[in-house]
């Protein structure tokens, strides 16, 4: 591989906008690297209630990455994005809907620390915990990133729009096509909304050139 890899930067200030995807096993290393740096982030207060840190599920080699909003309960408890209820929801949507392994994804939310009562994220924690997303998504380079919900569209596509109004339609970060489409906890309190999910998910599929699972109907349980 060029000499463009041999000065492989190290921290999340320094890994930006990387030119090209690098081979995986470096990806795999910058990606490490910046979970160890979360874990011991203090740059917010969220630092001080946090059990864990949750950096990321899935593949370095993922096409496509799922953006979330912040840890659950869960989630601070086992320190991997979407395992509780809403995670679960996620997984079906990823696997029975798009017919995709969950483990051949990348999984990860705009705050890496849980809110306490799951409130909001606040500004200043998403400004703090910029770096990291944004560093994740240049190493990983995917085809599609897919947004779930209000606070991963407006952090991506840089916008004050609504989820209402971003769904369905295709955005971009840094050149990286994006899909803004609900979030899995906002899917589990108004399932009549899955249908749109859906759709918005076999245009992410239509992109990836991967065939709709022959099945099923789409998010139907
Ligand atoms: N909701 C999110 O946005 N992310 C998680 O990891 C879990 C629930």
């Amino acid at each position: 591989m060029g000499e463009i890899f041999l000065e492989r930067p190290e921290t999340a200030t320094e890994i930006e906008a990387l030119p090209v995807r690098q081979p995986v096993a470096d990806r795999a290393a910058a990606l490490r690297s910046v979970a160890n740096e979360v874990a011991e982030c203090r740059r917010c207060a969220l630092c001080e209630t946090r059990t864990r840190t949750v950096f990321s599920d899935g593949s370095p080699e993922a096409r496509v990455v799922f953006v979330g909003e912040a840890p659950g309960a869960d989630e601070d408890a086992q320190g991997v994005p979407f395992v509780g209820r809403a995670g679960q929801l996620l997984t079906r949507m990823i696997e029975d809907g798009m017919g995709i392994p969950r483990k051949d994804v990348y999984i990860c939310n705009v705050l890496k620390c849980r809110p306490p009562d799951n409130r909001n994220p606040e500004p200043a924690e998403i400004a703090a915990c910029r770096r990291y997303l944004e560093t994740q998504i240049d190493t990983l380079r995917p085809d599609v990133i897919v947004a779930l919900g209000k606070f991963a569209a407006q952090f991506l596509l840089e916008t004050e729009e609504g989820i209402m109004r971003l769904r369905g339609t295709w955005g971009s970060y840094r050149g990286i096509p994006v899909m803004p489409t609900f979030h899995p906890s906002f899917l589990l309190r108004q399932p009549d909304r899955k249908r749109e999910a859906w759709e918005d998910l076999l245009k992410v599929l239509g992109r990836l050139g991967l065939p709709a699972p022959a099945r099923k109907g789409g998010l139907t349980r």
